[in-house]
């Protein structure tokens, strides 16, 4: 490959990651040089090393490329290494080597429907990480289809009574792992005191997609562009998992580890997100940049801010969406608001750090300065915006 080994192997990974995001289509030299803005022959050396390790597979014909068997040997690998991955990638050699990259029906599996959790429980127990907890399918069963999962047993959770609800206890607003994206959108108590999760719920993909998929599963799956990660950041937010050890209560910003990656066992299920309720002179909002509606986000941010009798502001508490590995939390900038009258300038300042502490890639949604400018004028806004909804303003 050339060069340095370290921006080699960087600019390696980046390029699996945007053939895994072409699926089945694969991409040729031109598209993926000009996707991740890489010099056309550095690319050419970096892809024909690729294929030479059997990480990526060419089309002669179509002048294509797609991921190698070698990808998904390593994920298996990866799988068995770490079974707490959101979901494991197995797909069969002989199959990409016939089929092209994988075909659109999903590998066999044994289909159950638990009524209970604890019932569901006992069966990612028993089958540990051969198995995946299945909600709105949204995020799952396209995997399945690209067989870049695999599961041998799927535990179906849209039976069991009492995982969908939103209300509030105890000072926090308590959201079952099966609400919909749909049902949190409607949700009149939603929109009178949470507007921060208001605002991210309307602008989750489109209609179909808000109408199955569920805010546990989105947690659960831990992809850095799924909205609910930046959004429970900045509402300073829990999961409550459970697992044949019992309940536990983990912060949001320790649940979600790396990409696709959370603290998740294999026997354990997120069954609620808890939210702080809001206090007195407090303000949230989210705001998303796309490329069209019902796409992921370019980049997208979730602010929050609570502010003392004298207008400083208390707390702040800033996320933000597939600009990382992971939804990042904007410490610097969180630090710079508190114990600040959030002026202009304060907000200014805020808004730089937040930029400076994203890592987005350069791929089909722009490049890497792009999207941190996105982030800086996305963070001003939300927080403007946000300050305006604690005065008590829309
Ligand atoms: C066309 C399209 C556009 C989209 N656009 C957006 C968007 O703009 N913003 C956005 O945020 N999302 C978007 N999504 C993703 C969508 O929000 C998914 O619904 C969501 O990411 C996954 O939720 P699900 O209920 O469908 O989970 P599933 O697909 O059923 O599961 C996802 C993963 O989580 C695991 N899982 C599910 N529930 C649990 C649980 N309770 N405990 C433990 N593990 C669990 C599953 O085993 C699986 O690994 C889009 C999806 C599509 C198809």
């Amino acid at each position: 490959m050339g060069g340095s080994v370290v921006p080699a192997v960087v600019r390696a990974i980046r390029i699996l990651r945007y053939l895994e995001r072409q699926g089945t289509r694969g991409a040729t030299l031109a598209q993926i040089y000009r996707a991740l803005a890489l010099n056309k022959s550095t690319c050419h050396s970096i892809l024909k090393t690729l294929e030479r390790f059997g990480f990526l597979e060419s089309a002669p014909q179509s002048r294509r490329y797609g991921l190698g068997r070698a990808v998904f040997e390593l994920g298996r690998a990866a799988d068995r290494a770490r079974p707490h991955l959101a979901f494991g990638v197995r797909v069969a050699p002989r199959r990409l080597r016939h089929r092209g990259w994988g075909g659109m029906i999903p590998d066999r599996f044994e289909y159950f429907a638990p009524r209970t959790v604890d019932e569901a429980v006992s069966l990612l127990q028993r089958y540990g990480a051969e198995a995946k907890p299945l909600a709105g399918g949204h995020s799952l069963v396209p995997l399945m289809k690209l067989r870049l999962a695999a599961p041998r047993y799927l535990i179906d959770l849209n039976r069991i009574s009492g995982l969908a609800y939103i209300q509030e206890a105890d000072g926090f607003l308590r959201i079952g792992a099966l609400t919909r994206h749909a049902d949190l959108e409607a949700s009149d108590l939603i929109r009178a005191h949470y507007p921060l999760l208001a605002d991210t719920a309307r602008v989750i993909a489109d209609p179909l997609v808000r109408n199955m998929g569920t805010i546990g599963g989105s947690l659960a799956h831990a992809d850095p562009a799924g909205d609910w990660g930046a959004a429970m950041l900045a509402s300073q937010a829990s999961v409550v998992t459970t697992s044949p050890r019992g309940a536990r209560t983990v912060s949001i910003d320790d649940f979600m580890v790396d990409t696709f990656t959370t603290v998740l066992e294999p026997d354990e299920l997120l069954t609620e997100i808890r939210v702080p309720r809001p206090p007195a002179r407090s303000g949230g909002a989210y705001l998303k940049l796309e490329r069209k509606v019902g796409d992921f986000a370019i980049a997208a941010v979730g602010a929050s801010l609570v502010l003392d009798s004298r207008g400083t502001c208390d707390q702040a508490g800033i996320g933000l969406c597939n600009v990382g590995a992971t939804s990042l939390r904007a410490q610097r900038a969180e630090q710079i608001l508190r114990g600040q009258k959030p002026d202009e300038a304060t907000i200014a300042r805020a808004a730089q750090a937040a930029a400076d502490e994203s890592d987005p890639a350069s791929d089909l949604r722009g490049p890497a300065e792009y999207k941190r400018d996105v982030v800086r004028v996305l963070t001003a806004r939300a927080l403007r915006r946000a300050l305006q909804r604690a005065r008590g303003g829309e």
